[in-house]
Order: structure tokens, then C-alpha cells, then sequence
């Protein structure tokens, strides 16, 4: 089983992705995890890797494909794995196009846990911070209680609507570069036949049970 997650940031691809790896007992490769382990390696493209990351610049496409590629071929990997992460533009899945057929390898299946944008960026910006206790609330899906925090102290007062502005901002640039560069990707799946998208707006175990199901019918 060799799945390909994706996703916009803060709909739970990575928390999924974590959830199917353990129930199928394949590896999860989020690509940050692969680029951190990799640099750690004493070979050449360890080295520059971590020379790379460490002057906090961008990691090539060509450098993040030959990056996957050794990972994928990797031992632990002969029973499959999901990738969290990779591609997320249409030239890294070309790439990732090329090196499976290289190796006669195939995706499975293309898992899309999606949440529509308006929904996402109420997510961001809908959060609300009391000042007294710190506790996070959101406008839209987790309002600040009638009675409070549950401390007797905190009330209306205390909440303030923007918590943190350049976190918002982080945020809301990377749903920006989601939609702009990651988004053709569902359409290059769909036209392949291997996306399948579930609405990621439930609980986290009711959206898992259901892409759960669905990879049995196809396993
Ligand atoms: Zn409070």
C-alpha cells in the first residue's frame, strides 16, 4: 500500500496520515522528518542537506525527489508507505511519477482530506485568547462559554480576538501557497484515478474509520 496524503494546512492530513501508518504498519514520511533524518547522514547528500538547512535555505525539487527517493527504497518500506507532504507541486509529482516507474512501483491510492477554504481560514482567524488564563477559544467553532473559563476571575473582559498576529499571517501565507501551487495537484491525481477525498471537517476518529474503510475495499 503506497498512499499519497494531501491536504491544506490545518485540515488534519498529518494527523491522519500518522493515524493510517499505524493501523496499516507502514512507515509515515512527512518530508520534514525525512530532510532531518537524511541531513544526518554522513554521505553527500547528507552534507548538503544540513548545509542547506542550516543557512535556513530552500531545499531544491531535485534535492527533496532524490531525497524521497532513497528513503522509498529504503527496507522498511518493502510493504509500503505514506508520503505527508511530497509532492507538493506538479513538478515534484512528475518526479515522484518517475522515480516509482523506474522502480515498478505504483500509488495506490491519493487520500485528499479536505476542508473548504472559507472554513480554514476561519480556523485562523477566528482565534480568541483570555488574557488572565491563556485558554484558546475560537469565534466560529469554540466560543468563549456564557459562564466563563471556569475560573472565577476570567471573564468577556479578558478575551482578546487576535492572539497572535504573525502567527496568523504564517498561517494564512501558507494556505496562500497551498492553493497556488498544491491544489493542480487534484486534478493531476483525478485525472489518473487514484484521488480519493474525504471531508475532513468531522472528529479526527470519524474521518480516520473512514478512510480506513476505504482502504480495505481497495487492499
Ligand atoms: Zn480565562
Amino acid at each position: 500500500m503506497r498512499l499519497v496524503f494531501l491536504g491544506p494546512p490545518g485540515a488534519g492530513k498529518g494527523t491522519q496520515s500518522k493515524i493510517i501508518s499505524n493501523v496499516l504498519n507502514i512507515p509515515h514520511l512527512s518530508t520534514g522528518e525525512i530532510l532531518r533524518d537524511m541531513s544526518e547522514n554522513n554521505d553527500y547528500i547528507g552534507k548538503e542537506l544540513k548545509n542547506i538547512m542550516s543557512k535556513g535555505m530552500l531545499v531544491s525539487d531535485d534535492m527533496i525527489t532524490s531525497v524521497v527517493k532513497k528513503r522509498i527504497l529504503m527496507q522498511d518500506c518493502n510493504k509500503g508507505f505514506i508520503l505527508d507532504g511530497f509532492p507538493r507541486t506538479l513538478p515534484q509529482a512528475n518526479s515522484l511519477e518517475s522515480i516509482m516507474s523506474e522502480e515498478n512501483l505504483k500509488i495506490s491510492s491519493v487520500i485528499l482530506v479536505d476542508v473548504p477554504e472559507d472554513e480554514l481560514l476561519k480556523r485562523i482567524t477566528g482565534r480568541l485568547l483570555c488574557n488572565k488564563c491563556s485558554k484558546i477559544y475560537n469565534k466560529y467553532s469554540n466560543p468563549f462559554p456564557e459562564n466563563g473559563c471556569g475560573r472565577k476571575d476570567c471573564s468577556k473582559e479578558n478575551i482578546m480576538v487576535r492572539s497572535d498576529d504573525e502567527e496568523e499571517a504564517f498561517k494564512q501565507v501558507r494556505l496562500k501557497k497551498y492553493y497556488n501551487e498544491t491544489f493542480p495537484l487534484i486534478d493531476y491525481y483525478k485525472s489518473k484515478n487514484l484521488l480519493k477525498k474525504f471531508d475532513g471537517s468531522g472528529s479526527a476518529e470519524k474521518i480516520s474509520k473512514k478512510i480506513i474503510d476505504f482502504i480495505n475495499v481497495i487492499y
